[in-house]
């Protein structure tokens, strides 16, 4: 099995590294010639999603990633990259892949807020530290958009067919649960590609 990871900015490396110590092989998609290389999974990292969104339009990255997730390549968001999901942000006028029927707020918590850790409860996996850094949280959800976790009644993690996107950053700690989840859900849309594609 092999985890394509978008490294055009932002923390790539940290869930590289994590991939490495669950013996998963890992790619960078750092250029469009790298899109055509074989990988069962992609991970979208945390980062600057203004950013993020501009270098894969500029690199021509944008339409062939968005494809691929529409037609069910599993991916795991974090952060930035649940924003470059969303189909809606409430307060920017961008907008990315769409391919996630959720409406995010950026920057959600505040200047104050910028950055907290909390431990709370992720469906199916049990108490998770989840830190925050200027993250957004979820405002709404669509069609049947599961949700895996909330913090103060805010919706920071969910799946939808193929995607699993957090607010949170599972790559800084040491607990591989997330990325295990996503692991399994690549071996899932395998097994069964009807439940995967958008
Ligand atoms: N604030 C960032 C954004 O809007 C997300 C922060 C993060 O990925 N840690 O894109």
């Amino acid at each position: 099995m092999k985890v394509a990871v978008l490294a055009l900015q932002g923390a790539f490396i940290e869930h590289e590294k994590i991939l490495n110590k669950m013996g998963i092989d890992v790619i960078e998609l750092r250029k469009k010639e790298d899109l055509n290389k074989h990988f069962d999974g992609l991970i979208l990292p945390g980062g600057e999603s203004t950013v993020q969104g501009k270098l894969l339009r500029e690199f021509d990255m944008f339409d062939t990633i968005q494809d691929k997730i529409k037609n069910g390549m599993p991916v795991l968001a974090t952060c930035a990259g649940c924003i470059l999901l969303a189909e809606k942000i409430s307060n920017d006028s961008n907008v990315y892949f769409k391919t996630l029927p959720v409406e995010v707020k950026r920057n959600a918590y505040g200047r104050q807020l910028g950055s907290f850790r909390q431990e709370e409860n992720i469906k199916d996996l049990g108490s998770f530290p989840m830190n925050f850094i200027r993250a957004p949280y979820i405002e709404k959800v669509w069609e049947d958009v599961e949700i895996l976790a909330k913090v103060d009644e805010k919706i920071v993690a969910v799946r939808y067919k193929n995607q699993i996107a957090v607010c949170f950053h599972p790559e800084l700690v040491n607990d591989f649960r997330i990325h295990q989840l996503f692991i399994n859900s690549i071996a899932q849309c395998n097994e069964n590609k009807e439940i995967c594609a958008n």
